[in-house]
């Protein structure tokens, strides 16, 4: 009898594959995925242009239920088969990014420049927002309740605007010698508005004009930007980055990456059992909290109300402890200019697909919504059976920092969730880096798992 061949052994390491290996019969679908992605990106920047944004796509689908909140979050459902009382299939992703919000009251005027004061939203860095072009986005509510929209800074005939930084030849002291915390600091972070004069008026010239110009143009009076959410952010339309257009550089990937993927699944998914619910949601970059975020009710209105809109009776609390969900956000993706902060074993790698996170917290677990044995195995059986890039990674080394998502607050109802989604090169910053496989790898996951009936 022949020796049994080496090779007919069965494979019993765990080896990651690269999502182009796997994707490769597939490239057509991840460029034309990643169009529509670009697009979205470049065009949306704020969670009220994202639900905007969702609401116009959900509407040219068809098909879809919505469920609004405040314009700000937004619930997009595909109705499946099996009654919402049997549970439902999840994906919550949020469309807040870090950015700078304008104070209440935000106009001055200092050596002949009008400046805006700004108060950070999330985690940022602060010396990222320097000396690069910037736009204003938002909606300033005027006191008889009639909302103006501002969008100033994205079309190319527009003007930008810009946060100064100080040139290096007298950077020695005010900079140089501090630690980067303090070298920086967020009463700095003032955006230049404007610098030419009203010759007319007596004094504060610049401001005066610009008030003036505020309310030629939006019919807006200085006490409006106490009723305003004006925000912040890094001008320009997201690129392809590499010579090679593997990569994707853009503003707010985290999480639009995510949320994206999420509605584009509900759109996509074909055979539904379960109702499928992409959940976007607003604050998470500063803790999930207020009427908006995800520590609020949302989810259970949204229960109530599809109830309604199908004729079923539910509990909307009895409902969620059935139903399994997927926590869509970004990781931070292991970084060969800064090795020493991940443990290369459990990184994330930029093109191996979509990022599987047991759990989130800092230190010992701390604050996270660990998924059980039980539910990775679920999941990692539906990615394997679906041939999609995938891998896990833990955001950084233990100790050396850490981060938490929506996953736990949705966990209190009791059901199943794990976080799921890309990992990305400068997270938190005003450019971005994702790569086109893990991009559509996340979507291809989603849609899975919304087509799954297990
Ligand atoms: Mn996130
Ligand atoms: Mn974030």
């Amino acid at each position: 009898m022949p020796r049994k061949r080496i090779t007919d052994k069965p494979d019993l390491s765990h080896k990651i594959k690269s999502g182009w290996e796997i994707l490769q019969g597939s490239l057509p679908e991840v460029e034309s995925y990643n169009r529509d992605y670009v697009r979205f990106l470049s065009q949306v920047k704020t969670e009220r242009e994202a639900v905007e944004y969702f609401r116009d796509q959900a509407g040219e689908a068809g098909g879809l239920e919505l469920v609004e909140n405040r314009g700000k979050a937004l619930a997009v459902c595909g109705r499946g088969a099996i009654p919402l009382k049997e549970g439902v299939r999840i994906v919550v992703a949020h469309i807040d990014s870090p950015r700078l919000d304008l104070k209440a009251n935000p106009l001055y005027e200092d050596t002949d420049l009008a400046m805006l004061k700004t108060h950070y939203y999330g985690g940022i860095k602060k010396y990222q927002w320097l000396a690069r072009a910037l736009a204003l986005h938002g909606v300033v509510v005027k006191e008889d309740g009639s909302p103006v929209k501002v969008l100033i800074g994205e079309d190319p005939d527009d003007p930008c605007f810009t946060i100064e930084d100080l040139l290096p030849h007298l950077a020695a002291n005010a900079q140089y010698a501090k630690k980067l915390p303090d070298a920086f600091q967020a009463e700095k972070l003032n955006i230049i508005l404007g610098s030419r004069p009203d010759l007319t008026a007596k004094d504060n010239k610049v401001k005066e004009y610009i008030l003036s110009l505020l309310h030629e143009k939006y019919g807006i009076v200085e006490q409006d930007f106490v009723s305003a959410d004006l925000e912040i952010v890094p001008a320009g339309p997201a690129r392809e980055v590499g010579i090679d257009r593997s990569l994707i550089g853009g503003y707010g990937q985290d999480d639009r990456a995510c949320s994206w993927a999420a509605f584009a699944a509900v759109r996509d998914a074909a055979s539904k059992g379960y109702t499928s619910i992409a959940l976007l949601m607003d604050k998470e970059e500063i803790g999930s909290e207020g009427n908006t975020g995800a520590k609020s009710m949302f989810i259970e209105e949204v229960l109530w109300e599809l109830a309604d809109r199908f004729g079923e009776e539910l509990v909307p609390s009895r409902v969620l402890f059935k139903s399994r969900a997927i926590s869509g956000d970004a990781n931070g993706a292991f970084d060969p200019d800064y090795p020493e902060v991940h443990e290369k074993m459990n990184a994330a790698r930029l093109g191996f697909g979509v990022c599987v996170t047991k759990f989130t917290g800092a230190r010992g677990k701390v604050g996270s919504s660990e998924a059980h044995a039980e539910y990775m195995a679920y999941m990692r059986s539906l990615l394997n059976r679906s041939g999609i890039p995938w891998q896990t990674g833990e955001l950084g080394k233990v100790d050396e920092g850490g981060g938490g998502t929506v996953a736990k607050f949705l966990a209190e109802y009791g059901m199943d969730i794990v976080d799921m989604g890309p990992a990305l090169l400068s997270m938190h910053s005003p450019f971005e880096l994702s790569s086109k496989v893990d991009t559509y790898s996340t979507y291809l996951a989603y849609r899975a798992f919304m087509e799954d009936r297990g």
